[in-house]
C-alpha cells in the first residue's frame, strides 16, 4: 500500500509532479495492500495462458493458406478438442499447485525487496532489469532443461511435456507438476538477484508467458519479435527439440537468447539439419529449373 493519503501529499514527498504512469498506479495502487497488488500475477498468467494460444487458432481459422504456409510441423494436425482437454490439464495444475504457491510466496517478494511504490522505475531501468532476468532465466533453465533429459528423469517426469513432437499454445504449460514447478526457480532468480518495481516484476512474469507460447505456437511467422533479437530464435528452434524428442540432446535454450546451446555445442544436431534442407531446397530448385529447361527444348 502506499505510503500517501493524496496525489498532493505524494508529489510534496517526491518533491514534483507525477508523471501521467505514476498517476495511474497510484490512483489504482493507493488502496491496495502489496499482497493484493502481488497477487495479480494469477489472473496475469491465467489470462494469457487461455487467450495467447487462442490467436493462432483465429489466425489458422481466418487466414488458412497464409498460416499454413508458416506452420512448421504441417503434416501434424492437433485438433481443437485436443487442445482444450490439454488446456483443461494445464488449468487444473495451475490452480492446484501454482497458484496456491504463488499465494503463499509473498514473504520471499517482500524479502528479496520488490517495491510498490513511487516512483515508478523508468523505462531503462525496467529494460536493463528485463535483460538481466532473461539472461539469469537463459542460463539456468538450459541448465534445468538439461537435467531433465538425463534418462531417468526424461522416462519419469519430462516425458509429459515431450508428449507433443509438434507443440501448440495450449500445450504450452502441458507438464509434469514437477517440471512445472521447477520452472518458476529461474524465473524468481532474476528478480532475487535485481529487485525491482511491481510493475516490472509482473511485466516479466507476463513476457516469460508471451514468450514460452510463442515458442511452443507451432509457427514460424516472419513478424515475430525473436527475428529481430540478436542471439534469439524463434518458436522453429524449440520445435525441433520436441520434434527429435526423447533422444533430444540439442536445442535446450529457454527463453530469449541462444546463447548456452551456442557455447556447449547442444545446437550443432539442429544446425546440421538447416544446413541439410538448406541444400535439398537448392538442388531441388537446380532440378527444377533443368527439367524446365528440357522441356522448353
Ligand atoms: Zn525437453
Ligand atoms: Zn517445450
Amino acid at each position: 500500500m502506499l505510503p500517501y493519503s493524496s496525489l498532493q501529499e505524494a508529489e510534496a514527498a517526491m518533491g514534483r509532479s507525477l508523471t501521467f504512469a505514476e498517476t495511474l498506479w497510484f490512483n489504482y495502487s493507493a488502496n491496495k495492500s502489496d499482497y493484493v497488488l502481488y497477487c495479480h500475477n494469477i489472473p496475469l498468467i491465467f489470462f494469457l495462458t487461455t487467450f495467447l494460444p487462442i490467436v493462432y487458432v483465429v489466425i489458422e481459422f481466418l487466414f488458412p493458406d497464409y498460416a499454413a504456409s508458416y506452420k512448421i510441423q504441417p503434416k501434424i494436425k492437433v485438433s481443437l478438442y485436443e487442445n482444450f482437454k490439454v488446456y483443461l490439464g494445464v488449468m487444473r495444475t495451475f490452480f492446484l499447485l501454482v497458484a496456491p504457491i504463488l499465494l503463499a510466496s509473498h514473504p520471499s517478494v517482500q524479502m528479496i525487496g520488490i517495491r510498490t511504490s513511487l516512483p515508478l522505475p523508468s523505462l531503462l531501468e525496467i529494460a536493463s532489469q528485463l535483460l538481466v532476468y532473461f539472461l539469469i532465466e537463459d542460463y539456468t533453465n538450459y541448465w534445468i532443461h538439461r537435467f531433465f533429459h538425463c534418462k531417468w528423469m526424461y522416462n519419469n517426469i519430462h516425458v509429459v511435456h515431450h508428449e507433443y513432437t509438434a507443440p501448440t499454445g495450449f500445450a504450452t504449460q502441458h507438464a509434469h507438476w514437477f517440471r512445472y514447478w521447477c520452472l518458476g526457480i529461474p524465473s524468481f532468480l532474476g528478480p532475487s538477484i535485481a529487485p525491482g518495481h511491481m510493475v516490472t516484476f509482473l511485466l516479466w512474469l507476463a513476457l516469460r508467458q508471451f514468450e514460452a507460447i510463442e515458442n511452443h505456437s507451432g509457427y514460424d511467422f516472419p513478424w515475430t519479435y525473436k527475428k529481430f533479437i540478436p542471439f534469439s530464435a524463434g518458436a522453429e528452434y524449440h520445435d525441433y527439440h520436441h520434434y527429435v524428442g526423447e533422444k533430444s540432446q540439442s536445442n535446450f535454450w529457454h527463453p530469449i537468447f541462444t546463447y548456452c546451446d551456442y557455447l556447449y555445442g547442444t545446437d550443432k544436431g539442429y544446425r546440421n539439419r538447416k544446413k541439410l534442407l538448406a541444400q535439398q531446397e537448392r538442388w531441388s530448385k537446380s532440378e527444377g529449373k533443368r527439367a524446365k529447361g528440357e522441356h522448353m527444348r
